[in-house]
């Protein structure tokens, strides 16, 4: 396998292209051969996977990946790195180069198209400025996954794979831990990257749930009910919920609420475990059905 993440390698290939990196696209390429290896192992492809990477930046991971997988499909939004890309990946005829945001893919149709429909992994490092959204969409349009192993900013890792209670923990929690297992992989350090990032990085895995751990009857009015307690962290969940205008409870309403599933009125959101706010979600839905 030819070798494009080392620091040599990698500045011979964007020497040739003129490749100016672009801040707006969160470019920040590998170079260390040993966090390949270890994104490589933790994502634990084997030989027919059909694995998404989401950026894929000069192929370097890209060529790991096809050395592993089936089929792997990348997608890239920078079409100056479309050119190198047909280069470094051109002799492997299971990839297939996307040039598009990966915001704007229809995901679901393309895992019909590559893998009927079965769940597929998804590998990446990703462009910090929009993990978040890339994260949230793949599980939000329920796009047949079976993990997805990324890297992220180190807050936000942490952030993923927070517990009640801790100062880290909050809706991005919750979000990921409805619709997978998180596993801290490793910490990476700003040298492993060209150009080096102003922030540490992590590697985490998420292995995603054929069902979610918590049965709730409104999925979306439990995100609605978790991200209005989070936007008002420092408040207690009641007045929280009350004003918020994507609610349309009363407090009094939303005191009850809190007593039938056995809360204190003076709760804070951030101490709720993801079947309280599933049980608080059911109480609602009960009461409007029952209105
Ligand atoms: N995978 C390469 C590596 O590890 O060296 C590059 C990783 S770099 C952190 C992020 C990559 O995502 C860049 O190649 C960037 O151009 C690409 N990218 C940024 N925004 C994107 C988007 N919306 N859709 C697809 N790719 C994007």
């Amino acid at each position: 396998m030819a070798d494009l993440g080392t620091p040599k390698n990698t500045i011979a290939l964007i020497q040739k292209y003129q490749f100016a990196f672009q801040k707006k696209f969160g470019q920040n390429f590998l170079i260390d051969p040993h966090v390949l290896d270890k994104i490589i192992r933790a994502a634990q492809i084997e030989e027919d996977d059909v694995v998404l990477e989401i950026g894929p930046g000069i192929g370097t991971m890209t060529q790991y990946l096809a050395e592993s997988a089936r089929q792997v499909i990348a997608v890239e939004i920078d079409g100056n790195l479309i050119p190198i890309l047909q280069e470094t990946l051109g002799s492997y005829p299971n990839v297939q180069v996307i040039h598009e945001d990966i915001l704007n893919v229809d995901l679901r149709a393309l895992v019909q198209e590559y893998n009927q429909g079965r769940p597929i992994k998804v590998v990446a490092n990703l462009p910090y400025y929009i993990t978040t959204p890339i994260i949230m969409g793949l599980f939000e349009k329920h796009v047949p996954m079976a993990s997805i192993t990324v890297m992220v900013q180190k807050e936000v890792a942490e952030r993923m794979q927070a517990k009640p209670g801790n100062k880290d923990y909050g809706a991005l929690s919750l979000a990921v831990q409805y619709y997978a297992a998180p596993y801290l992989v490793a910490n990476v350090p700003p040298n492993c990257f060209m150009p080096r990032p102003s922030v540490g990085s992590a590697v985490i895995r998420l292995t995603c749930y054929v069902k979610p751990p918590v049965s709730v009857k409104d999925e979306a009015l439990m995100f609605r009910l978790i991200r209005a307690s989070f936007n008002q962290r420092r408040k207690t969940l009641q007045n929280g919920l009350t004003n918020a205008p994507e609610l349309p409870f009363t407090k009094e309403e939303i005191g009850d609420a809190l007593k039938a599933v056995g809360l204190p009125p003076s709760v804070r959101g951030e101490t709720l475990t993801l079947e309280q706010f599933g049980a608080l979600a059911d109480y609602f839905v009960h009461q409007k059905i029952n209105d």
